[in-house]
C-alpha cells in the first residue's frame, strides 16, 4: 500500500526553502511531492508529519564500526598517538564484538539523524568476509544504509613513518617492529572473497575497498587494491592528507603529495573519496576536482586530534565533491552528523576568507545530504524529489532551537543537535519513532558492551602496556617529525596562516 506523509513542512533540494508538501512514498520511493492537502489519500496509509519539518537523512561521509567499544578512551592524543594504540583498541574482537561495535555506533547515527554512513571497518590483522559481513547485518538489522570499506594495510604504523622504528629504544624497537600487518596479498585475496560474495543488496549496503592511509601501503597493494575495485565495480575510501605529519611523509618518500603519488597509480576517480583532506594544496583539490572525487570533511575529529582545518570552500571551487563526516567515536565521541554540519560551516569562517566565501549553512546542509549521497556511491538518496528513496528525517518544531521560526534552514544547521529527531525512515519504512529506535534492543545492547568491554580490557592489557610503553617516544619523534619544513606556500592561506 502507498503511504502519504502529510501536513508536514519539508525541505525542497532544489531551493533549500522549506514549503507545506505532502509525500507520497509506493514502496522504497518517493512517488511524488505535492502541496499540502492536494491529495485526499484515500485507501491510502498516513503518516501525520503536522509540526515537524522534514529533511533526507544526513548521510555521514566517514566512519568507523570498530570504534565503539573503545568510546571515551582517548582524550589529548594526535592521530598519530591514535594509531599508536590501534592495536590495544580493536585487539582480539570476536565476531559477535565486531557486530555490537558497528550496531552501536549505527543506532547512535539513526537517534541523531543520520540514515546513511561510509564505514572504514578494521579488523586486526586483515579483513574477513565474516568480520564485514556481521557489520553489513548491524547496519541492516538498525535499518541504515551504509557503503563499507575494510580498512587495510600492508605496512605497520611502525614501518610506515621513516625513521620512527630506529627513533626507539630497545626493546621497544623490536616490540614495535614485530607488530605486523597482513600481506598485501592476503588483503587483497580476503577482499576478492568479500566482493564476490557480497549478499546485500547494494542500494542499501553496499561493499568498497580502505586501504587505509597512501604511505602504510605499498604501491603494489594499491595498484592490487585499485584493480580489484575495477573488477567488481566498487569505490574507495582511503585517509589522505590529514595530519601534517602525512604531508612531511609523502613528500620525504614519493617527492610529492600523497594526492600527487595516488593520482600517479591511477586512483583517483568519481568512485575515490579522501576522507579528512586536511593538508591539501591548490595542486592536489584540482587532481581531485578533475578527476570527480569526494572529500569527506570530518571538522570534529580534525579539531579534536589537532590535525589542522581543511579548506572546503577551496575544494568546491575546484569542483570536489565534498561531503561530511564524524569519523569515529575516538576521533570525534559522539557520531553527530548535525554538529559535524555545524562546525564544517563555522570552521570555514577562522580560514583566510572574505565573509562572501564562508559556509553558509545551506551549502553545509548540501553536503550533509547530497555531498554525501555521491561520495558513497548512493546517488538517489539526499533529495526529497520524485525517484528519489525514501530516507527520511522528521524534525519536531517544538524543539526549542526552532521556537521561534525565522530561518528554518539556518536554525536547522546551527541550532539542531539531534534532540529534535523525531522520527527517522529509511527506504519508506521506520526505524525511529518518537525518539526510539525500532530496531534495536538498548537494554541487550548495553549489556553486551559492558561484558566486551570488561573481557576485550584483559586480553588487550599486554597490547595496552606495549602502546603505553611506546606512547611517549612515538609522540615525541612524530612531532618533531611533523614540524619539519614543508613547502608551505603550498598550503598557504588554508589554515589561516598559521604555519605561514
Ligand atoms: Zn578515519
Amino acid at each position: 500500500m502507498a503511504t502519504l506523509v502529510h501536513g508536514g513542512r519539508v525541505l525542497r533540494s532544489d531551493t533549500f526553502t522549506t514549503e507545506l508538501l505532502d509525500i507520497v512514498l509506493e514502496g522504497e520511493e518517493i512517488a511524488d511531492v505535492v502541496p499540502s492537502g492536494s491529495i485526499r489519500g484515500e485507501g491510502l496509509h498516513k503518516i501525520d508529519a503536522f509540526d515537524r519539518l522534514v529533511i533526507p537523512g544526513l548521510v555521514n561521509g566517514h566512519h568507523h564500526a570498530q570504534a565503539q567499544l573503545i568510546k571515551g578512551r582517548f582524550d589529548a592524543i594526535n592521530l598519530e598517538l591514535l594509531l599508536n594504540g590501534q592495536r590495544w583498541g580493536n585487539g582480539h574482537r570476536t565476531l559477535e564484538d565486531k557486530y555490537l561495535s558497528a550496531l552501536i555506533g549505527a543506532a547512535e547515527l539513526v537517534r541523531k539523524g543520520c540514515t546513511a554512513s561510509f564505514d572504514m571497518f578494521a579488523e586486526i590483522p586483515l579483513p574477513t568476509p565474516e568480520g564485514v559481513e556481521a557489520v553489513a547485518r548491524a547496519y541492516s538489522d538498525v535499518g541504515m544504509r551504509a557503503t563499507i570499506a575494510p580498512m587495510m594495510a600492508d605496512r605497520s604504523f611502525y614501518e610506515a613513518i621513516p625513521g620512527l622504528a630506529d627513533s626507539l629504544p630497545e626493546p621497544l624497537r623490536r616490540q614495535a617492529l614485530a607488530v605486523k600487518s597482513a600481506p598485501g596479498e592476503a588483503s587483497l585475496a580476503a577482499c576478492r572473497q568479500i566482493l564476490g560474495g557480497w549478499r546485500f543488496d547494494r542500494a542499501r549496503i553496499r561493499p568498497a575497498l580502505g586501504p587505509t592511509i597512501p604511505h602504510h601501503c605499498s604501491d603494489a597493494f594499491l595498484t592490487g587494491c585499485r584493480d580489484l575495485a575495477r573488477e567488481f565495480d566498487v569505490g574507495f575510501q582511503m585517509h589522505v592528507s590529514e595530519s601534517r605529519l602525512q604531508a612531511v611523509v609523502a613528500a620525504r618518500i614519493y617527492g610529492k603529495s600523497l594526492v600527487a603519488h595516488l593520482d600517479s597509480l591511477g586512483m583517483l576517480g568519481p568512485r575515490f573519496c579522501v576522507a579528512h583532506g586536511v593538508w591539501l594544496d591548490e595542486d592536489d583539490r584540482r587532481r581531485l576536482g578533475d578527476r570527480g572525487a569526494s572529500v569527506s570533511h570530518n571538522p570534529g575529529s580534525n579539531l579534536k586530534l589537532g590535525s589542522g582545518v581543511a579548506d572546503i570552500r577551496r575544494m568546491l571551487d575546484r569542483g570536489v565533491n565534498v561531503a561530511i563526516g564524524t569519523d569515529g567515536t575516538s576521533a570525534s565521541d559522539n557520531l553527530n552528523v548535525f554538529e559535524a554540519m555545524r562546525l564544517a560551516s563555522y570552521l570555514s569562517r577562522v580560514q583566510d576568507h572574505p565573509v562572501e566565501r564562508w559556509i553558509t549553512a545551506r551549502e553545509a546542509l548540501r553536503a550533509a545530504t547530497e555531498g554525501g549521497a555521491r561520495a558513497l556511491g548512493l546517488e538517489r538518496i539526499g533529495r526529497i524529489e520524485k525517484g528519489y528513496l525514501a530516507d527520511l528525517v522528521f524534525l519536531d518544531l517544538a524543539a526549542l532551537h526552532y521556537v521561534p521560526v525565522n530561518d528554518i534552514v539556518a536554525q536547522l544547521v546551527f541550532g539542531e543537535d539531534g534532540t529534535g529527531v523525531d522520527r527517522v525512515m529509511v527506504g519508506g519504512r521506520l526505524i525511529l519513532d518518537k525518539g526510539r529506535l525500532l530496531n534495536v534492543d538498548l537494554p541487550r545492547m548495553r549489556a553486551q558492551a559492558e561484558e566486551a568491554v570488561a573481557r576485550l580490557a584483559t586480553a588487550n592489557s599486554e597490547n595496552l602496556a606495549l602502546a603505553q610503553a611506546l606512547a611517549p617516544h612515538v609522540g615525541r619523534f612524530c612531532s618533531g617529525l611533523a614540524l619539519s619544513p614543508l613547502s608551505m606556500n603550498r598550503f598557504c592561506g588554508h589554515q589561516g596562516g598559521s604555519h605561514a
